[in-house]
C-alpha cells in the first residue's frame, strides 16, 4: 500500500484523501524519510534551490475579533497594545529594503483604525519610496476595502483558513464565518492578488483525515503560497491546556503540500521554529519549504505581539534576525533569491 502510493507521488498523480491521510499517519521514520526525500525533491524540480525572504512587520496587535487559539485576541486584556505610526511603519520597510529583502509583509490584528484610506495611502508611498513587493496579512474586510488596497499597489494578501473542518472553524472562531472566509479568499484571487492561505497544525480536536482534506482545500484553492505552522498553546486564551502542535506532523504536512501543489511558495515558519529553535526551519526548507520570514518589527515591539509564547527572535534587532537566517541558509547550501519571489504559479501558466 505504503509503496503504491510513492509510486504515485513518483509518477506524478494525484494522491487521494485516504493516500494523504494514511501518510501522515507514517510514524516509521524510515518511510518518513523517504516522503521528505521525495518532496525535497519536488521543491527543487518545480522551485528551484533559491529561497526567497519576506520582511515581517508586525505593525498592531490590536483585534476586533475572539479567534479562541490567539494571543493577540480582542479578549486578551493582559497584553499592552501597540500600534505603529505610518512613518513608523514606512521606515521600518526601508530597514528591511536596506537589509536586502525584496518583499514585506505587513500584518496585524484586525485592527479597523487603519482606514482603507491609511492603508491605500501607506502602499502607496511604500511604492514610491521603496522597491518591494507588499503582502498584507490583516485579516477580514469589505470587498471595496481588498480592491481599494490592489488598486494602491498590494500585491499579495495572506489569510490563513486554518481548518477546512466547519465544525471546528465554528468552535475556534466565535466571531467569524468558514463560508465568509473561503468567499474573501475567491475574492482576493479574483481580483487579482497572489494568494496566500493555510492552516495550524495540532489544532484541539483535529485529525489526520481533517488534515488530509486541508490539503486537498490549498489545491482546490490553487493557492499561491500556503503557511503551515503548529498551533502553540497560549494560557491567557480559552484553549489555556491543550497540548499544542506536533513538529513531525507539521513537517508532514509542509512535505505533502508541496507534493500536492509543487509550484506553491510554502514558508518555514517561525511557529515552527519556536518549538524546535535549533533546526526546525533548516528541517523544513529540506522537505518541501521554500521561503522564510524573518522578523524586522522594532524590537521594542516584538514581544507584544505574543500570539504565542516563547516566540523565536523576540529579543533580537532586525539586522540580529537578517544574520542569523543568511547564516542558516548559506549552511544548507541554498542560495538566496535576489527577486521579488511572486508566484510561480502564475509564472508557470
Ligand atoms: N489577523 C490576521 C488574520 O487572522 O488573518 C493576521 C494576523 S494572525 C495573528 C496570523 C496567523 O497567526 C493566523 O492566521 C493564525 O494561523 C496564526 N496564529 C494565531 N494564534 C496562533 C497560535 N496560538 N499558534 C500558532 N499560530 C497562531
Ligand atoms: Fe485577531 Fe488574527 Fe488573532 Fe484572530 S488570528 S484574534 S483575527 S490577530
Amino acid at each position: 500500500m505504503l509503496n503504491q502510493i510513492f509510486n504515485k507521488i513518483d509518477y506524478g498523480q494525484e494522491l487521494s484523501k485516504k493516500d494523504l491521510a494514511c501518510l501522515l499517519a507514517l510514524e516509521n521514520q524510515g518511510d518518513l524519510d523517504v516522503l521528505y526525500d521525495k518532496a525535497d525533491k519536488v521543491r527543487q524540480k518545480y522551485v528551484g534551490d533559491e529561497v526567497h525572504l519576506r520582511g515581517l512587520i508586525e505593525f498592531s496587535n490590536y483585534c476586533r475579533k475572539n479567534c479562541n487559539y490567539c494571543g493577540i485576541r480582542r479578549g486578551n486584556s493582559k497584553i499592552k497594545r501597540y500600534r505603529m505610526a505610518i512613518e513608523e511603519i514606512l521606515d521600518t520597510v526601508s530597514v528591511a529594503e536596506e537589509l536586502g529583502y525584496r518583499t514585506v509583509v505587513l500584518q496585524s490584528g484586525e485592527d479597523m483604525s487603519y482606514t482603507v484610506d491609511k492603508l491605500a495611502e501607506l502602499i502607496k508611498r511604500i511604492k514610491q519610496q521603496v522597491d518591494v513587493a507588499i503582502t498584507l496579512s490583516i485579516g477580514e474586510r469589505p470587498r471595496e476595502e481588498y480592491e481599494r488596497l490592489y488598486e494602491a499597489g498590494a500585491d499579495r494578501f495572506l489569510l490563513r483558513f486554518e481548518t477546512s473542518s466547519r465544525e471546528l472553524y465554528r468552535w475556534l472562531h466565535p466571531d467569524s464565518s468558514y463560508d465568509e472566509r473561503m468567499e474573501i479568499l475567491t475574492w482576493l484571487k479574483e481580483i487579482g492578488y497572489q494568494v496566500g492561505s493555510g492552516v495550524m497544525i495540532g489544532l484541539p480536536g483535529q485529525t489526520v483525515e481533517g488534515l488530509a482534506q486541508d490539503i486537498l482545500k490549498f489545491k482546490e484553492l490553487d493557492l499561491d503560497m500556503v503557511g503551515v505552522g503548529p498551533y502553540i498553546c497560549h494560557e491567557e486564551t480559552p484553549l489555556a491546556g491543550h497540548a499544542s502542535g506536533n513538529v513531525e506532523m507539521t513537517f508532514k504536512v509542509i512535505a505533502l503540500t508541496r507534493i500536492v501543489i509543487p509550484y506553491a511558495h510554502i514558508p518555514a515558519t517561525t511557529a515552527l521554529a519556536t518549538l524546535r529553535p535549533a533546526d526546525g526551519r533548516e528541517k523544513a526548507l529540506q522537505l518541501g519549504a521554500n521561503v522564510v520570514m524573518p522578523n524586522v518589527t522594532p524590537a521594542k515591539y516584538r514581544a507584544l505581539y505574543e500570539l504565542y509564547p516563547s516566540k523565536v527572535c523576540v529579543q533580537e534587532e532586525a539586522a540580529q534576525c537578517h544574520g542569523c537566517m543568511y547564516g542558516r541558509i548559506y549552511s544548507l547550501g541554498r542560495p538566496i533569491s535576489q527577486d521579488y519571489g511572486h508566484s510561480f504559479r502564475r509564472i508557470s501558466q
